[in-house]
């Protein structure tokens, strides 16, 4: 069936690349983008480094929006997906294709309503606001943004202390025996490691053994949750659940960026990551599909975290990897995940040639010999067998 009539629900990255992708395929019907927050689509990774640093205030995203004829409906909410039609809370959208790209929000914690979140621009001005020399910030949550977070606050001045339930930073996202390698990046700050939050007040975190850390501002960095439309089916980590061609279960819809949890053949089960590179590629295969293909998205996920004056990147999937290999050359070191003899996942601490041949590798299913992988005078690219 051919359409004429497409809905992008959500104006950050996902929703502009969409609505790119849909006019550069040679879509010619009607197109509109619809996004709850009252600003054209901006980039969120410069919110918690550049923008948080005082270095920029705009990471507006780039967009032709005569070339692209396009219908941008800001500070408008979808409440639901119907058969054919959106419900938004300024009146229904009739459709014939639909794109969900409706990204995450953060989580809080109970009784935490006076702690910050760290997801819109508004979130960082307000945080960068309160970023003074000598101000007591306490984070909650050694993860990704807890630790960009805590570099800028670091640097401007602020005392900081970082609340972490688990044993090493990054732990959500990486095994302890990386993620406790990170550490000592963290001098600056006072990092609780195995700290448990009981109670978040206004002017203090209060732990469970019953310690009072007082605190001017407190932010929560313990992670998103998907942001759903009713109509659709999601996940049990509440995704929206779509198959490879990233296809929801509603005829004519599908779903993209950090909304979406997509079926991969390549590693046997659904992935749903949170990055921005999934957000500004999915996009154009969601387009080709909507507009009759049957384009696989099955990539090599891809990440990056600039904290502590370092660039950290990650590749792939390491819970498919059943062997860690070292890459060891001071404080530029990497480590690999291999399964058998192939290269699964790859993260590396300012070695960015070094990820990019070992995303290549793995976007090749190649094998690879550990030991040359472990020689950090051995190119990676060489080390596959
Ligand atoms: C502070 C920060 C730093 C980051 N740093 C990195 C990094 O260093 N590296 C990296 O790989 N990734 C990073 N990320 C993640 C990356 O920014 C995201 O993966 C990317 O923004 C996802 O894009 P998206 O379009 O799917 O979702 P979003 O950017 O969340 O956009 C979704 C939009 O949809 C709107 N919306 C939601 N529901 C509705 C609705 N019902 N109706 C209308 N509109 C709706 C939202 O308001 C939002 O504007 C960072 C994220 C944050 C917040």
């Amino acid at each position: 069936m051919s359409v004429s009539r497409v809905v992008v629900v959500g104006a950050g990255l996902a929703g502009l690349q969409t609505v790119v992708a849909l006019r550069s395929q040679g879509y010619a019907g009607s197109l509109t983008l619809v996004g709850a927050e009252d600003a054209a689509p901006y980039d969120r990774p410069p919110l918690s480094k550049a923008l948080l640093a005082g270095l920029t205030d705009s990471t507006a995203l780039e967009a032709d929006w005569s070339a692209l004829e396009t219908d941008l409906r800001l500070s408008t909410t979808v409440t639901s997906v119907g058969d054919g039609v959106v419900t938004t809370d300024r009146g229904d959208l009739p459709f014939d294709g639909l794109v969900l790209a409706t990204g995450a929000e953060p989580r809080r914690l109970a009784g935490a309503g006076s702690a910050l979140t760290l997801r819109t621009r508004a979130d960082a001005l307000r945080l960068r606001t309160a970023l003074r020399p000598g101000v007591r910030l306490v984070i909650v949550g050694a993860g990704w943004i807890g630790a960009e977070v805590a570099t800028a606050a670091v640097a401007a001045g602020a005392r900081v202390t970082v609340v972490e339930a688990l044993d090493t930073p990054l732990a959500t996202a990486l095994p302890v025996e990386v993620g406790g390698r990170t550490a000592s990046w963290w001098a600056g700050a006072d990092l609780r490691l195995g700290a448990r939050v009981a109670a978040v007040e206004p002017d203090a975190v209060h732990l469970a053994g019953g310690e009072r850390v007082a605190a001017d501002v407190v932010l929560l960095g313990i992670g998103a949750r998907p942001t759903t439309v009713p109509g659709v089916e999601v996940t049990a980590s509440g995704a929206v659940a779509v198959d490879e061609q990233l296809r929801t279960s509603r005829p004519g819809v599908l779903a993209v960026g950090d909304c979406a949890a997509w079926t991969s053949t390549r590693y046997g089960t659904r992935m749903h990551v949170e990055h921005w590179d999934s957000a500004l590629r999915a996009p154009a295969v969601a387009a080709a599909n909507l507009l009759g293909g049957a384009q696989v998205w099955d990539p090599v996920p891809y990440f990056w975290s600039e904290q502590w004056g370092r660039m950290v990147q990650y590749a792939g999937h390491h819970p498919a990897g059943d062997r860690l290999v070292w890459r060891e050359d001071a404080e530029r070191w990497a480590a690999f995940w291999l399964a058998g003899d192939r290269l699964v996942a790859a993260l590396t601490v300012d070695r960015p040639r070094d990820l990019v041949q070992a995303r290549h590798l793995m976007e090749r299913d190649a094998t690879v010999d550990a030991a040359l992988l472990a020689d950090p005078s051995v190119a990676v690219r060489s080390a596959a067998s």
